[in-house]
């Protein structure tokens, strides 16, 4: 490689990072911490030690895990050395999982041994894969009837540091599935280069944004690291210096005691989990630790609700929206001068909205011929996109892609209008869409609503089939406490009296439920919800 043609590959990240921040620190729950320096020579150990087990450029290396130290390390080892790092969403069920990783032709996995029984039952089917490499949390000696099976520690403490190659940047370095909300999963690819402006315009949205986050912030990540790259924390953490904890698998208590213990200032989510953790029944213990703690909400729109009582607590929420396919970064609510001056309220409100297109990101919300919508805060389109870090493909799948990638630009399937600020507040998405009589009823918009009224826990709105409407609306409710329908739908007439909702959009039927469904991403998942209809 010409060394005046600097390569944007992941090994790019370290010279700076640990030049400026070499003694920070990365800590795994209460069993490992560690510095930067110490973790980069286990990734160069263990980047060595795949090679000499045979991995090459080009091959697909799996991980099943929790967010740990060792996933972490495997975020860098595996592309260093030009392979392709495909995190496997262990929440699918068993069969999914065995699609991905056929689909995929993963040749090596890297997996905790929490997971090995459920990949031993089928072993014969995993006949594509070369080796298994395992990890456990304990000294304990690994059991499994995997073959051919290694030690992750031994690979790492036989092997001397790799001299990294310079990867070309437009490598791929990553491999995941959708969630398959509807249908099989489809792959999304993202090369060195994509990953690296990603983390850079993160970077940028999250200092353009009200979080204002300094090199003192401590970053504690709440979005797996099966999922979008964890929208790219992972990278961006190291890029920029941070103490960075991994939680392992989330369990409340557990995440509420490392931000205690370990002062986190910064974190990212989905609504549900942070809904989860502010109903925890030993909050109050808790409370005075979240004063202060720094929120991007994303994956689905903020609940204005749920943000209320985050600010209860001291919290600040910021919302932001992006996909599997883009990486995910597309919009934050960012934070610009003409926002300073608002009253507190409606600050408020811009702090949850979709936000505006995040640096780089050409963001355009179109009608169907191309037209772009009018910043008139009612008239819906889609929203389609181009920037630096969108997947190139579905993998292995080009009639997909061309769907995706239709006539140039990518294409969300998410229907958005703008206000005459610029905020973008999404609507609805295309497929769960409730279309009444001909016009849209906004079901976002609709729950974001309810979700201020105090009694309500989550919510999510559905279309109904309606023989004289085509769908009528229908809310599904949890419940932080005790109300009945009839309270709720008065609620709801006074913010048609308010004008802040359409009297035909007040929903036909309210279904109180217990919990809520959630996907194997932790959003609340609507397909389950209409087969209770
Ligand atoms: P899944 O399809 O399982 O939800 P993704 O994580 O790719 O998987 O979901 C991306 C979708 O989530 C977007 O297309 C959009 O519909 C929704 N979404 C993400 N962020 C937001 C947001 N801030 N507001 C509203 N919807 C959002």
């Amino acid at each position: 490689m010409n060394p005046k043609d600097f390569q944007l590959n992941i090994n790019s990240i370290f010279p700076s990072s640990l030049w400026t921040s070499g003694n920070q620190e990365i800590v795994y729950q209460d069993i490992k911490r560690y510095t930067y320096r110490e973790f980069y020579d286990r990734v160069r150990r263990f980047a060595n030690g795949l090679v000499n087990l045979g991995v090459k450029p080009g091959d697909k290396v799996a991980v099943l895990d929790w967010d740990t130290y060792h996933y972490l390390e495997s975020y860098y080892a595996v592309p260093m050395i030009g392979a392709v790092l495909h995190t496997v969403n262990i929440r699918y069920p068993p069969e999914i999982i065995f699609y991905t990783m056929n689909h995929a032709g993963d040749k090596f996995v890297i997996i905790r041994d929490e997971f090995l029984p459920m990949v031993e039952k089928a072993a014969t089917l995993f006949d594509f894969v070369k080796g298994w490499i395992v990890y456990s949390d304990t000294d304990e000696e690994i059991k499994t009837t995997l073959n051919p099976y290694y030690n992750y520690e031994h690979i790492v403490e036989s092997s001397e540091p790799i001299d990294p190659p310079d990867i070309d940047e437009k490598t791929i370095a990553t491999l995941f599935y959708t969630s398959g909300t509807t249908g099989l999963p489809k792959g999304v690819t993202f090369s060195h280069r994509k990953l690296i402006l990603h983390a850079q315009g993160l970077a940028m949205s999250i200092s353009y944004s009200p979080l204002n986050i300094t090199e003192k912030d401590v970053f504690l990540g709440l979005v797996p690291m099966f999922h979008v790259h964890s929208w790219g924390v992972p990278y961006l953490a190291i890029m920029t210096g941070k103490k960075y904890v991994l939680p392992g698998r989330y369990d409340v208590k557990k995440i509420l005691e490392m931000i205690k213990n370990e002062h986190v200032t910064f974190s990212h989510m989905v609504p549900s989990i942070l809904y989860m953790i502010l109903t925890y029944h030993e909050i109050e213990q808790y409370a005075k630790y979240l004063n202060g703690w720094k929120v991007i909400i994303g994956g689905a729109a903020l609940p204005k609700g749920l943000a209320k009582m985050a600010k209860s607590f001291g919290i600040t929420t910021v919302g932001a929206y992006g996909m599997s396919e883009t990486c995910p970064l597309l919009t934050a609510a960012l934070f610009t001068d003409d926002m300073q001056n608002l009253p507190e309220e409606e600050k408020f409100d811009y702090m949850i909205s979709t936000g505006k297109p995040a640096k780089l990101v050409n963001l355009r919300i179109v009608d169907s011929n191309y037209k772009d919508v009018p910043w008139d805060n009612k008239t819906i389109g889609e929203i389609i996109v181009r920037a630096p870090w969108l997947t190139d493909e579905y993998y292995k799948d080009p009639e997909k892609t061309e769907e995706l990638w239709k006539d140039g630009w990518l294409h969300t399937g998410d229907l958005a209008v703008v206000d005459s600020g610029g905020y973008i507040h999404i609507v609805d998405r295309e497929k769960d869409a409730v279309k009444s009589g001909g016009e849209f009823i906004p079901s976002l918009i609709l729950e974001n609503i309810i979700s201020e009224i105090p009694e309500v826990g989550e919510v999510a709105v559905i279309g109904r089939p309606d023989p004289k409407w085509g769908e009528r609306p229908i809310a599904f409710i949890t419940l932080k406490s005790k109300t009945t329908k009839e309270k709720i739908m008065d609620e709801l007439f006074k913010f048609v009296d308010t004008g802040r909702i359409q009297k035909w959009w007040i929903p036909d039927d309210i279904i109180f439920i217990d919990s809520m469904p959630k996907t194997s991403t932790g959003k609340i998942d609507k397909k389950d919800l209409r087969t209770k209809l």
